[in-house]
């Protein structure tokens, strides 16, 4: 039988409405797993693991997403794959930061979690969870279907570090607007093989757990003040700075902002260009209004999400990566991450 470990970190999937004030707040595991008894019909062993503190993931940080790494690494050898239960607020920046976290991985790792809570009547939660955990559990030839991270919501599974939340109110809260699904969940599950990562196999498994915080992210907006950039710039012992640019990797082409920059870059900071819209890529040297970035060797973050531009910031920062190499390793795609 399939062996899946279930990771229950928080969100809305496992809540409660506070009695007098009518607040969400995370609440404990085992009445969550109550909740769905259709958990003892699926075809494998499920076992589970709780946060200490389930908490909201609006409250998640680099620490948690280590603790999740460890869980992961103590059961790669004992499990056959791995279901994260997770807010969907900042899903897409966990997720995304396991997949750098999780080098060589060769087992599946789905993210879900929930819109509604699990007790709700119109949850969305059980059919999140019970396809997430099928997902996991599939295999092929005698080996996982799915050998990555994945974020499973509302009947698609995305590859994670491609996601972003894209809305509050609709079950649908994610998208992934510049890699298609890797599987359709229909009557039959429907996996796109030719999406899915391939991985080496020969090649161990091995767990990241350095992820550097002195990093920034900075949305251009038009009347951006020189001196709230020279301010982000100047933060002591900042490494590095994300900037959202204007659709195809645009900024103002203004001497101030070329000089802050040029600045910058002198004193080491890396700078990623990293568009503002959801889909799409950046084009360095395509307008006038980018070949100053280019010419400042700023670096590409080409189709790239912000979450998954920081997380991966956050990682090579914290790997031993020469400067000289920093932005061709950041502008090569570790996991599937950019085009
Ligand atoms: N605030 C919640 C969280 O991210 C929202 C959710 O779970 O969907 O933990």
């Amino acid at each position: 039988m399939t062996n899946i470990l279930l990771i229950y970190t928080g969100g809305t999937i496992g809540m409660v409405k506070e009695y007098d004030s009518g607040i969400l707040k995370a609440f404990n595991f085992n009445k969550l797993l109550k909740h769905i008894p259709e958990l003892n019909q699926l075809d494998c062993h499920i076992d589970s693991i709780s946060f200490e503190h389930p908490i909201d993931s609006s409250n998640m940080n680099p620490t948690h997403w280590i603790e999740i790494a460890n869980i992961i690494e103590e059961h790669y050898e004992s499990h056959d794959g791995f279901v994260v239960l997770h807010g969907s607020d900042t899903m897409s920046y966990t997720a995304s930061a396991l997949s750098f976290m999780l080098e060589n991985l060769a087992k599946p790792v789905i993210f879900t979690g929930s819109q509604l809570p699990i007790g709700d009547l119109r949850t969305d939660a059980k059919e999140n969870l019970i396809t997430s955990i099928q997902i996991a559990a599939l295999r092929t030839g005698g080996k996982p279907v799915v050998r990555e991270v994945g974020l499973y919501f509302e009947y698609k599974l995305y590859r994670a570090n491609r996601t972003t939340k894209i809305n509050a109110e609709h079950f649908q809260a994610f998208a992934s607007l510049n890699y298609p699904q890797l599987i359709e969940s229909g009557v039959h599950l429907t996996v796109f093989k030719e999406y899915l990562l391939k991985v080496h196999p020969r090649k161990k498994f091995k767990v990241h757990k350095i992820m550097d915080r002195n990093v920034a992210i900075l949305k251009l907006f038009p009347g951006l003040a020189a001196v709230v950039l020279e301010s982000i710039l100047n933060i002591p012992n900042l490494r590095g700075l994300i900037l959202e640019t204007y659709g195809a990797g645009n900024a103002p082409n203004e001497p101030w902002l070329v000089d802050i920059l040029r600045k910058g870059i002198s004193q080491g900071i890396h700078i990623v260009n990293v568009t503002q819209c959801s889909g799409g890529s950046v084009q360095m040297g395509h307008y006038e209004t980018s070949e100053q970035l280019k010419n400042l060797q700023v670096i590409n973050g080409k189709d790239i999400t912000t979450e998954a531009a920081m997380a991966k910031l956050m990682y090579l920062l914290g790997s031993n990566i020469s400067e000289s190499l920093f932005k061709t390793v950041f502008e090569t795609p570790l996991r599937g991450e950019m085009q």
